[in-house]
């Protein structure tokens, strides 16, 4: 897949641009030990390599926090699913998604939304959290 240079991530809180260059930048913590540093994700939807300081040795299904870089908000999905967290993404066609991801180190499970819907799910462990999500977003929607 071609990367898209015109795509843009943004913390939901600040709106500062998270995407530099071909990087996505995070400031994360482990949920359970004294670790912390920057994590750079690739921004190709379903491609989860990602570059970090080789001090930065998570284990597989450690739990981050993920923090943005700028104004240090806590990107927890808190209001989704605590094993998310949710940035926002702006398209080509200037489109706005809320983007949500794992925080499991090695869970693999991307979610682009809009509005009310999952548009595009990718990673081999997002099918677990589809029935979760879609109930969830369901409900967000009857209740309006
Ligand atoms: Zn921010």
């Amino acid at each position: 897949m071609a990367t898209k240079l015109d795509v843009n991530y943004l913390c939901p809180d600040c709106r500062s641009y998270l995407r530099v260059w071909n990087n996505i930048i995070f400031s994360v913590k482990s949920c359970t030990e004294d670790k912390k540093g920057l994590l750079l994700l690739n921004p190709d939807l379903g491609n989860y390599e990602f570059i970090s300081h080789y001090t930065l040795d998570f284990e597989e299904m450690e739990c981050l926090d993920f923090f943005c870089p700028v104004c240090g908000s806590n990107l927890t999905a808190a209001d989704v699913n605590t094993n998310l967290a949710r940035i926002i993404m702006i398209d080509e066609n200037q489109k706005q998604y809320d983007l949500y991801f794992s925080r499991l180190r090695g869970e693999h499970s991307t979610f682009k939304v809009s509005e009310d819907d999952i548009v595009e799910k990718y990673g081999k462990d997002s099918s677990s959290y589809v029935d979760y999500f879609m109930s969830k977003l369901k409900k967000g929607k009857d209740e309006k």
